[in-house]
């Protein structure tokens, strides 16, 4: 791609959900001279947040690694991809040989679901593996909305979205996307249109025990006990029975079961029953459903604060339920549904009914924990690999994660992947847990790989499509993500090194057009599978690009392969390097549902089961000792943006928050360092007293604690941090999802 001058590109980034435009200039020598936000992009219109600019020293890092590593006498040195290769083929035909598939666990970590190569092509590694050993960050994260979504509405993926841009009413529980911007709720600008929101006189409500900037620029903010949100949004719900609130569009009660379960399960929570363990004045809830219900049009969002807790899908199934009982699902300005374009659960096949969705379709080896969307919680993660007997993990496949640093008590995790016959990372970074590793793999830095954000369109609040082509070439021995995984779904299904990441990709590429020649209602419905494939094929692409080539193209707004000449199609993608703007979400009920009933499941038995276990737990929530919850800085991207100097300079760092009541309590002042206990350990840390957090809380970030010997980020370790997964317990989950309690955690604190 070199040339004589500069040349501008512009490119999705690929860092957090908010898939924002950049505009990137590029030098004659294929240096990254300049990135900042693509004004002309339909969706996020020039905005962009610090970490985007810095695609450029994630680029350029000296510790991103470029070549593969294998470890050699305890020390991990550059091979050849060759040699690598062969290493894998021979490590995992030595563990399959012996103790059989089973014995192979993958994980998939966060950025999976930020990178085309990876969206498309981790499912052959773990299909590949042949074992139900299947984990992901998806547990210690947004599995509760899965779960939810799917018993109310049919399908994982069937959450419904707040449609910031039209609300009146925003309530968001546990999420301040002033830092995160925004989470399955894929928003670019989410804090601009929060304040557009306000600017045209609606409201809005920040539930959260932390003072977050999202707080600080709400109208309102109450500041819950970590944990009882299940039972704030409950009392809510009951003000809205008792005082004659609930209020369904007619054609919204049409196809609704449960309202009479929902009520007699939430009579008894009043607001004053709730008061005690929420810390929340009966009058503030009662105030906040009477406002919600007065709206014109009200959105409730719950996040990650209300998802990794014990209550995880309780919340999320509270929060819809809401939702649903004052009017506002499914209608502008209230939670909707996304359409996106290349389509998914709840556009396939046909609308309005379906299979359902179920957990439970399995049960771990060791604690019999249930299935959930085919993976099982990555807290038990350490108890497979150290128990022994039939079906124990000898061998470990890490896509893309740090779950060292990112899953419940990551000591215990530590020490147990140390214990594995065999273990594979992909990753750029020899980092806490690819230390473990017996080969790293590294796919390419992000300027070098297209993409398409397949996963966070499912849950944006405008229809968008956009494709980025990759910015920089590929170095010539450089596999690409895609090639990185096909190729290692190749050697898992035991067709040794030699294997092409080519003949896989065919054979994938050929299954999926089968299947979509082969599905009625599909606009190639009855076509000639091989045309398709030639078709697709025809401009020299592979690999991710052309899969979503038939994606985009058999998908709602699909070209058809000529079907619907103006429809999309990765051409048209191309075209527009800006996006293309499908339209503001548009009412998708009942033909989005895809329960067996063909209703909104409003009362399901398990979620109400699960109400009466937080209702025993009550009166244990209403004690007074001290709680652990997360935090999330803008500078931050979880575990692996800290090597990165433009970031972690200034302000940023790895403080526990203290409410000054406790600090003097407790004898410990602002810059001393305090000691941090849980069930599970024991931190030291650096003391932050302020009033950004509510009395009876304390907070530290995630994705620190980078002093581990045999990494390689210097830039990291400069400024360590601890790790705040060395307190959580990996015994308090979620029971429906299987998710980490990362809030919540009962603690001491302690001056050191
Ligand atoms: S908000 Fe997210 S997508 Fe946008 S620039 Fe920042 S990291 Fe990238």
């Amino acid at each position: 791609m070199s040339g004589e001058q500069n040349r501008t590109v512009f490119r999705t980034c690929p860092l957090c959900e908010a898939t924002c435009g950049l505009e990137i200039t590029v030098g004659p020598q294929e240096q990254i001279v300049r990135i900042r936000g693509d004004r002309d992009d339909v969706f996020s219109h020039g905005f962009i947040c610090p970490k985007g600019s810095t695609l450029k020293q994630l680029h350029e890092d000296p510790d991103r690694l470029r070549a593969p590593l294998v470890k050699k006498n305890g020390v991990h040195v550059e091979v050849s991809w060759d040699e690598a290769w062969q290493t894998v083929a021979d490590g995992f035909a030595r563990v399959i040989e012996k103790h059989g598939r089973q014995a192979i666990a993958t994980y998939g970590g966060n950025p999976g679901a930020h990178n085309l190569g990876s969206m498309l092509y981790n499912g052959v590694v773990y299909r590949s593996a042949g074992s139900h050993n299947k984990f992901s960050a998806s547990t210690v994260d947004q599995i509760p909305k899965h779960v939810a979504g799917g018993y109310m509405f049919g399908t994982a993926q069937s959450i419904p979205v707040p449609d910031i841009d039209h609300t009146d009413y925003l309530v968001m529980l546990g999420a301040n996307p002033y830092a995160s911007n925004g989470s399955l709720c894929t928003a670019p600008g989410f804090p601009d249109r929060l304040e557009a929101l306000r600017a045209r006189g609606g409201k809005v409500v920040t539930i959260d025990p932390r003072r977050t900037k999202t707080a600080e620029n709400s109208d309102q903010w109450i500041a819950i006990r970590p944990g009882t949100d299940g039972l704030l949004l409950a009392a809510v719900a009951n003000v809205m029975f008792a005082e004659g609130l609930v209020s369904l569009e007619p054609r919204i009660a049409k196809m609704t079961n449960g309202l009479d379960e929902l009520r007699d399960a939430v009579a008894e929570l009043t607001p004053e029953a709730v008061a005690k363990a929420t810390g929340v004045d009966a009058h503030v809830i009662r105030t906040l459903a009477r406002e919600i219900a007065a709206a014109p049009s009200a959105a409730i969002y719950g996040r990650i604060g209300v998802n990794a807790v014990e209550f995880g899908t309780l919340n999320a199934w509270l929060v819809d339920a809401l939702n649903v009982i004052t009017g506002n699902i499914d209608r502008r300005g209230g939670a909707m549904f996304t359409m996106p374009a290349v389509g998914g659960a709840t556009t396939r096949g046909q609308g309005g009914k379906g299979k359902g969705f179920t957990i439970g379709r399995g049960h771990s080896r060791v604690s019999k924990k249930p299935e959930a969307m085919g993976e099982y919680p990555v807290a038990i993660l350490a108890e497979e690999i150290t128990t022994p007997g039939e079906g124990q993990v000898r061998a470990f496949v890490c896509l893309s994660g740090n779950p060292v640093l990112s899953t419940p008590h990551s000591k215990q995790l530590d020490a147990a992947l140390a214990e594995l016959e065999f273990m594979v990372s992909v990753d750029i970074y020899l980092n806490e847990t690819s230390r473990h590793a017996d080969v790293i793999l590294p796919p390419p830095s992000a300027l070098q790989k297209e993409h398409y954000d397949v996963s966070l369109y499912t849950y944006a609040i405008r229809n968008v499509a956009n494709f980025s082509d990759r910015v920089l070439d590929l170095p010539a021995d450089q596999p690409d993500e895609w090639q990185i995984l096909a190729k290692l779904g190749g050697i898992l299904q035991g067709l040794g090194a030699h294997v092409t990441a080519e003949e896989i990709d065919d054979a994938i590429l050929r299954q999926s057009v089968g299947a979509a020649v082969a599905t009625t209602g599909s606009p190639v419905h009855g076509r000639d599978a091989d045309e398709i494939f030639e078709l697709l094929s025809a401009n020299g692409r592979s690999g991710p690009a052309r899969q979503l080539d038939l994606m985009l193209q058999t998908g709602p707004y699909g070209a058809g392969f000529g079907a619907n000449p103006d429809g999309l199609s990765l051409q048209m993608l191309l075209d527009n390097p800006h996006g293309v703007d499908l339209g503001a979400l548009e009412p998708r009920l009942p033909e989005a549902l895809r329960t067996p009933s063909g209703m909104i499941e409003l009362a399901p038995q398990l979620f109400l089961d699960e109400l009466q276990r937080l209702v025993a737990k009550k009166a244990e929530m209403e004690s007074d000792g001290l709680l652990l919850v997360g935090r999330r800085e803008l500078k931050s991207n979880n575990s692996w943006m800290h090597n990165m100097k433009v970031l972690t300079k200034g302000s940023l760092s790895c403080t526990l928050h203290v409410h000054p009541d406790d600090a003097a309590r407790l004898g410990i002042s602002h810059g001393t360092s305090a000691r941090v206990t849980s069930r599970v350990g024991t931190v030291d840390v650096p003391v932050e007293v302020t009033d950004a957090v509510r009395p009876g809380v304390v907070s530290l970030p995630h994705g620190w604690g980078h002093n581990v010997p045999g990494t390689k980020l210097a830039v990291a370790a400069e400024k360590a941090g601890v790790n705040s997964n060395i307190l959580t317990d990996d015994k308090v989950l979620d029971p429906l999802s299987g998710n980490a309690a990362l809030n919540a955690i009962p603690v001491t604190v302690v001056p050191v």
